[in-house]
């Protein structure tokens, strides 16, 4: 799941914050920030209330940032064109094996059609070939989309009826 990213400008270097203030600057609930903590926020000290310095509070939510950044469910990767994990554009991925035990997954983004790749292990392939149209590098994209109207540039010189037929025998196929 990708997690949400914090803005950094919003922290003040030498201020202090307390668990309602670190609330109210992320609109986020008391139970996230105190996780935090555990995830490795460092407290000014062990008293209470607990007050974090506001360099401590950057730096852990940099750290956060780009984990939640990278972290994409398993059918996603992340586009670094939309700054968000996407889907395959008609779930196809290509697959490449590397370092034995993993696969490189290229697809292309489902929103702005950028390139994105991802590693897997090569023990996902089975549910890699469920959940995608696993296909060949030449396979990619072109094999069943009828991208281009070659097949019916010499139909254009035999009248209309005649290319209309073909087109529709030609859908047919497709
Ligand atoms: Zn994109």
């Amino acid at each position: 799941m990708s997690g949400k990213t914090y803005p950094l400008n919003k922290i003040k270097y030498w201020l202090c914050y307390d668990i309602d203030a670190i609330c109210r600057l992320y609109g986020i609930h008391p139970k996230t920030a105190l996780a935090w903590f555990k995830k490795g926020l460092k407290p000014i000290d062990n008293k209470k209330p607990i007050l974090v310095y506001g360099y401590n509070l950057k730096a852990f939510l940099g750290d956060l940032n780009k984990s939640n950044k990278c972290s994409t469910s398993f059918e996603e990767m992340f586009c670094m064109k939309c700054k968000e994990p996407r889907s395959p554009l008609k779930k196809q991925i290509q697959l490449e094996q590397f370092e034995q035990k993993f696969l490189k997954a290229k697809a292309h983004c489902q929103t702005c059609k950028t390139k994105m790749h991802k590693p897997y292990k090569l023990e996902d392939l089975p549910q890699l070939k469920r959940i995608f149209n696993t296909v060949q590098l030449l396979e990619l994209y072109d094999s069943k989309t009828p991208t281009s109207n070659t097949p019916f540039i010499d139909q254009e010189k035999s009248g209309q009826k005649e290319s209309k037929k073909e087109q529709i025998q030609g859908d047919f196929f497709l």
